[in-house]
């Protein structure tokens, strides 16, 4: 699933391309991806529009509209936000495509479906986009922090867990959760409730050291990620923990390990993470 890192390289792709492009034509192929009206409302309100800006938050692409509307796009497993130039059929898996009346257009393909597109006002934006907790990067260090102590010292469950929920901080997902744990020396399992002062400095230092990098590499490419333009990520070459299932730590030269916790596949190194005596 794409995450911070892919989402914003996307965003950043896609930029230069969409900016003050007019709406000519929306073709909606699946109707359920399209919230909370019926698809040929959001055609009605696309069509002849102008796109003034392109944000991201959290996992959310955000395009904002000439009359300050806004489409959220949210690409879950799957999506993927492609540009063409020129005449373009659409591929297989196409939800959605919106022509520019320069004759460029952008095809929301997913293959799973479980991608969504929501048009709103800006002072009333989708639930997941205002529950959606701080920016892991670009909110300061205080707000960050004091989101995930509060929401730690709230519940019983693991530190893994409270990284993947997005109300407490925003656009992290399965495999920067495993790797910001393994680079703070973190057990995944640990409570959350649990985790020290000094952890917590850590796990926030790891956060964005990884995020920035991550960023920097145009995000992780395993199975079928691709940018705006069809461009693979890097990350994957930097990966610590996450998908080396049995194979050696590269700090240790211990084996990474595998198990669930909070519902997901999680790896970690467990001399590198070791689990706190109680
Ligand atoms: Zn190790």
């Amino acid at each position: 699933m794409p995450e911070l890192p892919e989402v914003e390289t996307v965003r950043r792709s896609l930029l230069p391309v969409v900016i003050d492009k007019e709406i000519q034509e929306v073709e909606i192929f699946l109707e359920k991806a399209v919230r909370p009206i019926a698809p040929e409302e959001l055609k009605l309100a696309l069509i002849g529009r102008k796109i003034e800006d392109l944000l991201r938050r959290g996992k959310y692409l955000i395009f904002i509209l000439d009359n300050s509307q806004r489409v959220a796009f949210h690409l879950r497993m799957t999506g993927k936000l492609l540009y063409k130039a020129g005449l373009s059929a659409p591929e297989k898996h196409t939800t959605l495509i919106l022509s520019f009346s320069d004759g460029n257009s952008l095809h929301f393909v997913d293959p799973r479906k479980f991608g969504t597109v929501v048009l709103y006002e800006p002072a009333n934006p989708p639930a997941g986009l205002k529950k959606l907790g701080p920016e892991p990067v670009a909110d300061k260090k205080e707000v960050v922090l004091f989101s995930l102590k509060t929401a730690a010292s709230r519940r019983k469950g693991p530190i893994k867990g409270l990284l993947l929920d997005q109300t407490v901080i925003a656009g992290l997902g399965n495999i920067y959760a495993d790797e910001t744990l393994f680079r703070a020396g973190v057990h995944p399992t640990c409570p959350a409730r649990e985790i020290t002062a000094q952890e917590w400095e850590r796990i926030y230092q790891s956060i964005q050291e990884i995020l920035t990098k991550a960023i920097n590499h145009r995000g992780t490419t395993r199975q079928d990620y691709v940018d705006g333009r069809g461009e693979p990520g890097e990350y994957q070459n930097y990966l610590n923990v996450y998908g080396r299932k049995e194979e050696s730590c590269l700090v240790c030269g211990g084996t990474i390990n595998y198990t669930r916790v909070a519902g997901r596949g999680t790896h970690y190194c467990p001399n590198c993470q070791p689990l706190k005596k109680v």
